[in-house]
């Protein structure tokens, strides 16, 4: 039994942490994969207010370490259920159950896939989804990049130092991510953009990805493109929908949630990229984590002593 669970241990979720116990809190996370979430896969950072070019993972252990030296509890273990029992929650996971008083939703976002056949199959093989964790497999081979947002442009930035050429594919006419990125990408040798293109199958070996068939949309044409690897960078979606039965999503599935974090399910928080917001970004998600771990706390110390 637990004051307050957060489930998930990103920057929303630890900072949420962080708050509920420097409040007093017995705190338990559970976070199924590993802490920092997303922002692991970040090579610098460079909008952090008052921490300039500090690299994601850095931000992630720095952050991991702070909520534990505060007592926060933290478990390597995914939550596949969620329940109320009176005024409690129990959360199932694939090791145990775990009851509290107060809970705080910080489930992030994951990457959305192209939807293209052979896609699945060729992850690891050619296909990726974080430049980060795959880019080094790809030093001096010819790669390409689709997406048209931040994301996207950070990868290809990435990738633009390491592999000897980089095509960025974007549906539109113009990407939306930072202008200051684009410009950079411009001023690099070994980078072209092919605006106005959609990927429309993947080719293949028995070995992995050999190239795309890209078409053109202003003119529907199609043609190959020799590439060894591609790096999806085509926006994020929520992974909400096991506790989608209790706690009211958006039409996409995003957490509705009011100023103090409350959702429609008292005593249930949410926090950070996946909650309804305009702006998904570290100083957003911290800041949700704070309102979330101490609106948690009130909720928790006011219900403490009812019986179930
Ligand atoms: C490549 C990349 C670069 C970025 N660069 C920047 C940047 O420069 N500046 C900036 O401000 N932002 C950046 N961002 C965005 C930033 O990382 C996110 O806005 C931030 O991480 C959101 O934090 P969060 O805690 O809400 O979600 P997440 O970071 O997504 O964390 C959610 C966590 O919940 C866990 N989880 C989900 N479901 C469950 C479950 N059922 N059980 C247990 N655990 C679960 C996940 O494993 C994950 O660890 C970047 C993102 C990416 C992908």
């Amino acid at each position: 039994m637990y004051d307050v669970i957060v489930v998930g241990g990103g920057p929303a979720g630890l900072t949420a942490a962080l708050y509920a116990a420097r409040a007093g809190q017995d705190v338990l996370v559970l976070e199924g994969e590993t802490t920092g979430g997303q922002i692991n896969f970040s090579p610098l950072v460079d909008n952090y207010p008052g921490l300039p070019s500090m690299s994601g993972a850095q931000f992630a252990q720095t952050l991991t370490q702070q909520a534990l030296d505060q007592g926060v509890h933290i478990r390597n273990e995914a939550v596949t259920f969620l329940r109320t029992q009176g005024d409690r929650v129990e959360l199932t996971t694939d090791r145990g159950r775990y009851t509290g008083l107060a809970l705080v939703l910080a489930t992030g976002v994951t990457h959305r896939k192209l939807g293209l056949e052979g896609e699945d199959q060729l992850v690891g093989m050619g296909v990726s989804y974080c430049a980060v964790c795959d880019g080094a497999f790809y030093q001096d081979r010819p790669v390409a990049v689709v997406g048209g947002g931040d994301t996207a442009l950070q990868e290809a930035l990435f990738l633009s130092a390491r592999c000897s050429k980089v095509t960025v594919i974007h549906r539109r006419d113009l990407f939306r991510g930072e202008n200051g990125m684009v410009r950079q990408l411009r001023e690099r040798d070994n980078v072209e953009f092919l605006l106005s293109h959609r990927v429309d199958s993947l080719l293949r070996n028995e070995e992995g990805l050999t190239g795309l068939v890209l078409a053109d949309l202003k003119t529907a044409q199609r043609k190959e493109l020799a590439v060894d690897g591609l790096f999806i960078a085509v926006g994020q979606e929520p992974r909400n929908e096991i506790f989608a039965n209790l706690v009211m999503t958006d039409d996409r599935g995003y957490f509705l949630a009011g100023e103090d974090c409350g959702t429609s399910l008292p005593g249930v928080f949410a926090a950070g990229d996946c909650r309804v917001k305009q702006v998904r970004q570290l100083t957003t998600a911290v800041g949700d984590g704070a309102v979330a771990g101490l609106a948690a706390s009130a909720y928790a110390d006011a219900h403490r002593n009812c019986g179930t």
